[in-house]
Formats: C-alpha cells, sequence, structure tokens
C-alpha cells in the first residue's frame, strides 16, 4: 500500500496456526485495531493464536468479529474467542443449515450493509459459490477487499458441491468483485493478492477450460463423475480424487443448472440433442 493508503486503512494479519493439506500454510486473520477493533474471520481458538491477537491489540478490547463464512477454518473459534473476550459481538451472513455448529449469539449480515470499524466503514459483498454464506469485505478508500477464501494466489478455491458449493454462483461472485476494481486482496490463505483482476480473470479462465474438458469428456462417452475424473486429470495422485471428484459435479450441476445436461442417478448426459 502506499502511505497515503497506510493511513487510511491498518489491517494486521493474525496467524491461526492450523496448516494442513485445506489450509496451506494455515489460516490468516485480519486485525483492524481502530477504535472499534475488529477481525475478520474467528480462526480455530489455539492458544497462539489467542496470544498473537492480544499482543496485536496491545491491551485494546477487541469489539467485533466478522466472519467471511461457516468452514471451521473460519468459524470454529468462536467458542475461544468468546471466552477469552467478554462482551464481543459475532456477525456472519445465515447459512441456516449449518449456523448451529457453532451457536453464538451471530448478528446477521446482509449483502451491501456497511459495518463501522471505527477507523473506516466497510461493506458486506456477498460471493458465494465457495459456500452460499460467502461474504467479502469491501473498504472502498482503499479499494482494499478482505476476501477470505474467494481467491488464493497460486491456485484455485475448492467448490464443494456436495456440501453447499456452487461454481455458477460463484462465478458470479468472482465477476460481482471485478466490478468493485479491486487494488488488492486481503485474503484468509495466501500471500496478499496485488493483481486481483489477473488473478480472478484466471480463474474464470480457467474453469471455462475445464468445462470444455467436461463435455468432451462426456462427447467421447465418460457419463460418471469419476469416469470424468479419470478421463480429464492425468496422473491424479489418490489423496487429491475427492477434491477433483468435487470439482466435476460442480462443472456438472452448473450444466444442468444452464440446461445443458440432465442425469439420471450417476449418469450425466446432454439433454435432447444439445451437444
Ligand atoms: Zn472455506
Amino acid at each position: 500500500m502506499s502511505n497515503e493508503e497506510d493511513a487510511l486503512l491498518t489491517a494486521l494479519p493474525i496467524c491461526v496456526f492450523n496448516p494442513g493439506p485445506l489450509t496451506g500454510a494455515g489460516n490468516i486473520t485480519w486485525l483492524l485495531p481502530g477504535s472499534i477493533p475488529t477481525l475478520i474471520d474467528a480462526g480455530t481458538g489455539d492458544p497462539r493464536h489467542l496470544k498473537a491477537l492480544d499482543e496485536a491489540l496491545g491491551g485494546a478490547r477487541l469489539a467485533q468479529v466478522l466472519v467471511t463464512h461457516n468452514h471451521s477454518d473460519h468459524a470454529s473459534g468462536v467458542f475461544a474467542l468468546q471466552e477469552h473476550i467478554s462482551g464481543v459481538r459475532f456477525s456472519k451472513l445465515a447459512w441456516l443449515d449449518r449456523d448451529s455448529r457453532y451457536p453464538v449469539s451471530w448478528d446477521p449480515l446482509v449483502h451491501e450493509q456497511f459495518i463501522n470499524t471505527g477507523d473506516g466503514i466497510l461493506q458486506v459483498i456477498h460471493t458465494p459459490g465457495h459456500a452460499p454464506d460467502h461474504v467479502c469485505f469491501w473498504h472502498a478508500e482503499t479499494r482494499t477487499l478482505f476476501g477470505g477464501d474467494l481467491a488464493i494466489q497460486g491456485t484455485t478455491v475448492v467448490i464443494p458441491a456436495s456440501t453447499g458449493g456452487d461454481l455458477g454462483a460463484y462465478l458470479t461472485s468472482l465477476e460481482r468483485v471485478l466490478t468493485l476494481r479491486p487494488a488488492r486482496i486481503l485474503p484468509a490463505h495466501g500471500p496478499v493478492i496485488t493483481n486481483p483482476e489477473e488473478l480472478l480473470r484466471g480463474y474464470i479462465r480457467h474453469r471455462l477450460e475445464r468445462e470444455q474438458q467436461i463435455l468432451d469428456a462426456l462427447r467421447t462417452g465418460a457419463s460418471t463423475v469419476e469416469e470424468i475424473v479419470t478421463c480429464i486429470y492425468i496422473n491424479l495422485q489418490e489423496s487429491l480424487r475427492t477434491m477433483a471428484a468435487e470439482s466435476v459435479l460442480a462443472h456438472l450441476r452448473k450444466l444442468e443448472q444452464g440446461q445443458q445436461l440432465i442425469h439420471n442417478g450417476e449418469h450425466w448426459s446432454f439433454g435432447g440433442d444439445s451437444q
């Protein structure tokens, strides 16, 4: 950021200490230490996260936690935070099927709502796709987006079709964020994204290419998720097979929503003569 933008927004990365196959080096939560100290994402409750948070707060009391979505690496730390900091408030966009997993008192967020962080205003941007309740937080003055799991530098984002993921919604969310023309994205995984437009347009291109591969696989006789995975992922490590299957299913469902495909049980095919 430039010095001028630094003066408009202070955001401190606080590590969650949960490295793993699905989280990479581990999640990052973002602290806006202003006059209404605000944490974006709750982490998982690791004592090292709480200690790092205390140090960054420097004696101030955390006022609110804004959760980007109800995946455990972002939300399960609410219990530890509630124990650790009296009176802290929690907010997220509702996901009725899931929010009972973390039964703190949630203040419901809505799309385009403004949130006062004391030293700046954030706007809620609903960005479903990776999860139905996924939101980003937009700081307009510095064109900074707190991105949650919308984008990760150097890799693509999982769309878990069996557990609320929706590829069509994800692509719409990427377009929605592109219209904001963000200068940077502060993500929940990986380094700060300084080329948002290039990365997000690359994601859209990648998904369209994958869609073509899936349509080609169907034309050559594959009809189940397993068959399509075998067809398009060459030399796939066994440990990545489940994720690949989720991705293929996400594509098939998008094509079904667009009325390009139908399915009968596990078997997918072109509807009518639309191939
Ligand atoms: Zn997630």
